[in-house]
């Protein structure tokens, strides 16, 4: 049986390995198809595919799209695109115009906070010219003492209610959903779990993702609990959506779960990769 791990991110977008040097882990782990699927951005694709073919594994070409969903931030993973694709680039390349500005206001609000220079220091860990997120942030909050790590600056820092919030209009499910299919792929709701929705807002959730045109839920991530694996792959059949797996890798020393890690997907559910 093939391993697959469907949900990775590198230095083009928040991940702290280059592409090629995430694949070569993920090689080196047993994974036998890895998707690249940085924030919002297709840049990496290429080097990537470089490296799996060197390192003799398979390449799904994927980003994960930032969207706003009622009051939410939601993610949609698109997997198996065509990374050239016109609407899909011009799609994230919108998605991405509004980090810099986001950027801007999060330092503000720090600085509002008693934290000073955090915009400057946030783009000191920053390692695409293309791409500021959260997390370059977070690594700069834990470097100035001000969090034990990562995890810990998403508990106090950055979060709605907490200092350095910043609220943001991404894309809409629709349109992400479109972009992917534009671009010839699947699109998967990736780690419902972390969502903050009761069953009711979770039931609308599936429900609209689906209705939209939506693929498959991503039943196993690293932010899944086992319990979770099995929730998930319950709404799986109860929406007929296919299931996927994916680590959502960002780097030795920040992710629990490292590439190619997760279980075999629960029995009774449809793969997303069923007709690749
Ligand atoms: P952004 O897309 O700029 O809003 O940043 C979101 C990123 O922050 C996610 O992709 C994760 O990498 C990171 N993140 C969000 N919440 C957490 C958390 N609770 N623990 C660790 N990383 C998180
Ligand atoms: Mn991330
Ligand atoms: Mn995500
Ligand atoms: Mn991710």
């Amino acid at each position: 049986m093939r391993h697959y791990d469907l949900h990775s991110h590198s230095t083009r977008s928040d991940g702290l390995l280059a592409p090629a040097a995430l694949v070569a882990r993920a090689a080196s782990r047993g994974v036998d198809v890895l998707a690249l699927t940085d924030h919002d951005e297709v840049s990496g694709l290429a080097e990537a595919r470089e490296a799996a073919r060197a390192a003799g594994i398979e390449l799904v070409c994927g980003t994960e799209l930032s969207v706003s969903w009622e009051d939410l931030t939601i993610h949609i993973v698109g997997l198996a695109i065509d990374p050239d694709n016109t609407t899909l680039c011009a799609g994230l390349e919108a998605i991405r115009a509004g980090r810099a500005t986001r950027a801007r206001r999060i330092g503000d609000a720090l600085a509002a906070a008693g934290i000073p220079d955090a915009y400057e220091g946030a783009l000191s860990f920053v390692t695409s010219e293309r791409l500021v997120s959260r997390t370059h942030f977070a690594r700069f909050l834990v470097g100035a003492g001000h969090a034990r790590d990562v995890k810990d600056v998403f508990k106090r820092y950055l979060v709605p209610g907490k200092p350095g919030h910043v609220a943001q209009a991404w894309a809409t499910l629709g349109q992400a959903i479109d972009w992917i299919h534009a671009a010839g792929g699947r699109a998967v709701i990736a780690h419902p779990g972390r969502y903050k929705v009761g069953s009711g807002g979770m039931r609308r959730l599936l429900g609209e993702f689906r209705d939209a045109g939506g693929d498959a839920i991503e039943v196993l991530t690293s932010a899944h609990t086992p319990a979770q694996f099995t929730e998930f792959a319950t709404k799986c059949r109860v929406f007929g959506l296919a299931a996927s797996s994916g680590s959502d890798y960002h780097g030795p020393g920040e992710s629990v779960v490292d590439l190619g890690d997760l279980p075999p997907l629960p029995a009774g559910v449809v793969p997303v990769w069923k007709d690749w």
